[in-house]
């Protein structure tokens, strides 16, 4: 048993006012004190200068990418070895930017499951192939739903999954779908919502385009991923259904966290077809796009929208396993107080992933999953980018300022 005090502490809700001394047994929190509570006589205590939180959670990443541009579609042809290395690196990456807990969705042949609790790294909570329709996106991973679109999340959840995840539209990695119309009718939506509730898992839907996103949220998922809202004639959503998504409680994850200097390694000019896309939305380029959706994160905190934090990372370059950090930036830049950004990815993000009574924040009984930071991060959110240590279930990992 040994404890750490710190100077500064946010506990996954708010900032506590005066530090906090946090009593760690093994894996475990065991208590959460002021920072001049006494201790007993003979416990080890490390007074540490900074902020201590609750390790940071990725909601959406993919493990089995290894940052490169179409590294995703590669995993969809690599031998279990190969993508089993490409997980233990990004893993790795994620512990050294203080991210205990990554929610994976979407990885090939389940090979994410076998690493939910290896010790010192990242928890995974783990969606296996996500779940898609013929030559749909992301079907170069598996998860082609060819026949009763509730006996694929049935087989699903044989093999164990945490969370179904099920492409509601096109995406930008998949050639040829589409990223403006719906993958899967709303009724076949609603029946594998239905059977992964049965089964007692949450769903989340990837949705680029408008009517995937309402055919889902319908449909009763869990948490929308992405939630860009493309139509054919640009980029638009009306308040009352963003009404709709804060009254349902229904996740959403803009993922964001681009490393935005990494932007211009965007191959120029766009692929024809990115290019009438871009055209259609009326944006002249992926940076004035990805403006939209910065301003999109404060239109949804002015409904009251569960925002949490995700980054799709593994994807490309600008998304970099371990980046979520940066979309806490992003939304204390889009105006949301820094308790709340936070709390995106922390508790609620923990909630998000049903993990929230292992982790998600500095609670007696919960894992000790600890990110500790330069500086009063009260103060300034910028210093989550210098993380000086990492616990992961009570195990140090080494920290890296990136
Ligand atoms: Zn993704």
């Amino acid at each position: 048993m040994h404890a750490l005090r710190a100077e500064h502490a946010f506990d996954g809700e708010r900032f506590l006012p005066d530090g906090a001394t946090v009593v760690i047994d093994g894996e475990r929190i065991v208590g959460v004190e002021g920072r001049r509570h006494d201790l007993p006589a003979g416990l080890p205590v490390t007074d540490v200068g900074g902020t201590l939180l609750p390790g940071l959670i990725d909601c959406h990443t993919h493990l089995v990418a290894d940052t490169s541009i179409s590294g995703l579609e590669r995993a969809g042809t690599m031998s279990k070895e190969d993508l089993d290395q490409v997980i233990l690196s990004s893993l790795r990456s994620h512990a050294q930017a203080g991210v205990t807990t990554v929610r994976d969705l979407g990885d090939r042949a389940y090979r994410t499951l076998s690493f939910r609790d290896r010790p010192g790294l990242p928890r995974v909570v783990a969606a296996g192939p996500p779940l898609t329709t013929p030559a749909g996106h992301c079907h170069f991973l598996g998860g082609e739903v060819l026949g009763d679109p509730a006996a694929a999340v049935q087989d699903h959840a044989v093999h164990g999954v945490d969370v179904v995840k099920v492409m509601a539209s096109g995406g930008f990695a998949t050639p040829g779908s589409d990223q403006l119309g719906a993958q899967f009718t709303a009724s076949d939506l609603r029946s594998m919502a239905d059977a992964a509730h049965a089964a007692g898992l949450p769903l989340v839907a990837h949705a680029h385009s408008l009517v995937g996103a309402r055919n889902a949220i319908e449909a009763g998922a869990d948490g929308i991923e992405h939630f860009s809202c493309l139509a054919s004639d640009g980029i638009a959503v009306g308040d009352d259904l963003l009404d709709d998504v804060a009254r349902r409680g229904t996740a959403v994850d803009l993922t964001l966290g681009d490393d935005r200097s990494l932007h211009a390694l965007i191959p120029a000019p766009p692929p024809p077809a990115v290019a009438a896309l871009l055209d259609r939305l009326g944006v002249a380029n992926f940076d004035e796009f990805y403006e939209t959706r910065l301003a999109f994160l404060a239109r949804l905190r002015s409904h009251g929208v569960r925002v949490i934090a995700g980054v799709d990372s593994g994807m490309a370059p600008w998304k970099r396993h371990g980046n979520v950090w940066r979309t806490v930036v992003e939304q204390v830049d889009a105006g949301y107080p820094i308790p709340e950004a936070l709390r995106s990815a922390t508790s609620l993000a923990a909630e998000a992933c049903g993990v929230q009574h292992r982790t998600g924040r500095l609670k007696a009984s919960l894992d000790a999953d600890l990110l500790l930071v330069d500086g009063d991060l009260s103060r300034d959110v910028g210093v989550l980018a210098t993380p000086s240590a990492i616990f992961i279930r009570g195990t140090a990992a080494d920290a890296s300022h990136s």
